[in-house]
């Protein structure tokens, strides 16, 4: 089914593997062992749904309780505290391995266990079954929709105050749920326009070995013999006959064996960046890779630890009060608006809060242009200039963009880890190893994507730019875990 016959009309969904038709796939095993797990995915859609609300209870439970009890003191700990297990939970293993598993197993967390797109796709079965506006398809959310939440995060300290977590992630999910609410029958709107993580999430399944590969020779076949086929319940609203990556497929199995032409499958972790980016690629993607994770999320982890912040922080307030502009210095932001904990001595001035925007912003800008200028050479070394191939280039860099959120995110991890009195002396060596092989990844998809412009030559000279982007990348990291 296209997204435009999911606008026209609600569907009646008939499951597939209760209608045996002929040319369908119900109940039969495909051949192969993966297929057959994409197969199983497709005829326990039941078990599925359990295990989606089993997680949407966890969720809700570490969601909100450690929002409505007190905070803990210097003492507290993981195992004593759920609010610091919480916090463990969410930020120490979900997140970083969510990002993880994104690359291992493409999209399988979306479709199987996240409790947003579970929670907005049941309400979208309950709601008005809207058709999904324009304004919902402009192809900028997945940049600005990341960049605002991870700005806003860092602003309300969600990676400490569960209240915080509760208004970010929960606030989140609630817009999910009323996006299903108004928007389409039974799909997952929200997942594929709105969510703040859907082009972070796109980016790395990329990278997955495993996708649903579809087979146009096999589906045509399927046609030319008129064989009936069963409504496919693709949430994402994929354009199933046409699919050439994985990045916008939730990995449910639902369409597996359609017309006897989709299984999961293996692939070369390369194929998706290298072969479909070709075309795909565009400058949303690239300004989420190259501003968004490279730049964005670079500033947001940096912030707490850089002395450059806190120079920058005293300099204007020093320009500040010589002047006698003293209302930037108040802490009387709400909560909501700024990180305002007094009885923890946590508190942010107005002047805090522009600085933390100013910092980020300014990282974004440096080594996002940084970055992008490198690209922009390396296109030109490589032969004649055309945007889209900046775009083609740019996903070569996705393996270092996914490995510092990982990075980042897991610093937290062991900081908890730490707290807990576990020995984390191995940390450092095992992100340097993460990031060398990271590197490698990124040299790899760039020299498989520069051969197929041209000669050896040329593609080895705009390596080297390539090589300079990488190392703003690390330069970036190294101060973070190295040098400040
Ligand atoms: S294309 Fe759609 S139905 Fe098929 S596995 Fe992906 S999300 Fe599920």
């Amino acid at each position: 089914m296209t997204p435009d016959t999911a606008r026209r009309r609600p569907q009646r969904v008939i499951p597939i593997a209760a209608q045996p038709l002929g040319g369908c796939s119900a109940g039969r095993q495909p051949a192969g062992k993966l297929a057959a797990a994409g197969a199983w995915l497709r005829d326990h859609g039941g078990l599925l749904r359990a295990l989606q609300w089993a997680v949407v209870l966890v969720y809700a439970f570490l969601l909100i309780v450690p929002a409505c009890i007190d905070l803990p003191d210097d003492s507290a700990r993981m195992w004593n505290h759920l609010t610091i297990f919480a916090q463990f939970v969410f930020w120490g293993i979900w997140w970083p391995f969510v990002l993880l598993s994104m690359i291992l197993f493409g999209r399988l967390w979306c479709g199987v266990l996240c409790p947003e797109g579970a929670l907005s796709e049941w309400a979208a079965k309950r709601g008005l079954g809207r058709p999904i506006p324009r304004w919902m398809r402009w192809g900028g959310w997945p940049f600005v929709a990341f960049v605002l939440t991870t700005v806003y995060g860092q602003l309300v300290s969600v990676y400490q105050y569960p209240k915080a977590v509760l208004l970010v992630l929960g606030g989140s999910t609630v817009a999910a749920v009323a996006v299903g609410l108004v928007y389409t029958r039974g799909k997952r709107a929200w997942c594929r326009h709105l969510c703040p993580v859907n082009g972070v999430f796109g980016l790395l399944s990329k990278l997955a070995p495993l996708h649903y590969k579809v087979d146009e020779a096999a589906w045509k076949a399927s046609q030319a013999r008129q064989d009936k086929a069963a409504s496919v319940d693709c949430a994402p609203l994929q354009p199933l006959r046409h699919m050439q990556g994985g990045s916008g497929c939730h990995m449910c199995g639902r369409c597996s064996d359609h017309r006897g032409a989709i299984a999961l499958s293996l692939r070369s972790p390369s194929d998706e960046v290298v072969r479909v980016a070709e075309k795909e690629a565009d400058g949303w993607q690239t300004a989420l890779i190259v501003y968004g994770l490279l730049g964005v999320a670079m500033g947001a982890f940096h912030w707490t630890a850089s002395p450059w912040f806190i120079a920058l922080k005293q300099g204007a307030a020093e320009w500040l009060v010589d002047r006698d502009i003293l209302w930037p210095l108040d802490t009387e932001a709400p909560w909501w608006l700024l990180t305002h904990y007094p009885q923890h001595n946590d508190v942010f001035s107005w002047l805090d809060g522009a600085a933390l925007i100013a910092y980020v912003a300014a990282t974004a800008l440096a080594l996002g242009s940084g970055i992008l200028l490198q690209l922009a050479i390396a296109v030109r070394l490589a032969g004649r200039w055309r945007t889209q191939r900046l775009h083609h280039l740019a996903q070569a860099l996705i393996p270092v963009a996914g490995c510092g959120v990982f990075l980042g995110l897991s610093a937290l991890t062991v900081t908890l880890l730490k707290a807990e009195g576990y020995p984390m002396h191995w940390v450092n060596d095992a992100r340097l190893t993460l990031l060398a092989g990271a590197n490698l990844w990124a040299l790899w998809l760039a020299r498989a994507i520069l051969a197929r412009w041209g000669g050896p030559a040329r593609r080895y000279l705009a390596l080297l730019p390539l090589l300079g982007a990488l190392a703003l990348v690390d330069a970036a990291w190294g101060f973070m875990f190295w040098w400040w």
